[in-house]
């Protein structure tokens, strides 16, 4: 891995929702190298194990970082956080909700360039489609 690391052009820490998008889009140029490094395991696509295909599950421990927060009292609540290759889109119980387009608008009013107007259908079916290396 050292060699991969002193050789590579982008180094991308996280294999999660945004590193691997990252990742992905940089190599779809040929010309840099690019290593994409993720802590927990990386599965093959089609081969994540049931315990992240449950609607029932959220945070399977063998696949989540096990961080708690607090609130305002002291009480600590769970904060699920993805430890595989796909980050905390995997730990979703395989439920994704899309923010709305009203967030959007906000996000572009507060100088979030190009997030404002929401990305067309066809963008975020792209988003949350798979397609195999
Ligand atoms: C249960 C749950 C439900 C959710 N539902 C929704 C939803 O409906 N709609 C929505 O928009 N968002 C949802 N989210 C939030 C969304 O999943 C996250 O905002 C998004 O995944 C964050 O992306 P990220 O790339 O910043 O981090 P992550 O996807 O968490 O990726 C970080 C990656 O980095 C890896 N990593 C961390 N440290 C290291 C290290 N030192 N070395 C190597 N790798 C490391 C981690 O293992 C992980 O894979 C949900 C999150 C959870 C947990």
């Amino acid at each position: 891995m050292s060699d991969l690391a002193e050789t590579a052009d982008v180094v991308v820490v996280g294999g999660g929702s945004a590193g691997a998008v990252l990742a992905a889009r940089l190599s779809q140029d040929p010309a840099p190298t690019v290593l994409l490094l993720e802590a927990g395991h990386a599965y093959a696509p089609g081969a994540y194990p049931p315990a992240l295909l449950d609607a029932n599950k959220i945070a399977d421990p063998d696949h989540d970082w096990g961080y708690t927060s607090r609130g305002t009292g002291q009480t600590q609540i769970p904060t699920p956080r993805g430890k595989v290759l796909g980050g905390s889109s995997a730990v979703n119980a395989t439920v994704a909700l899309r923010a709305r387009a009203a967030d959007f608008a906000k996000w572009g009013e507060h100088g979030a360039e190009g997030w404002s107007p929401a990305p067309t259908p066809a963008a975020c079916w792209k988003a949350s489609s798979l397609a195999a290396p």
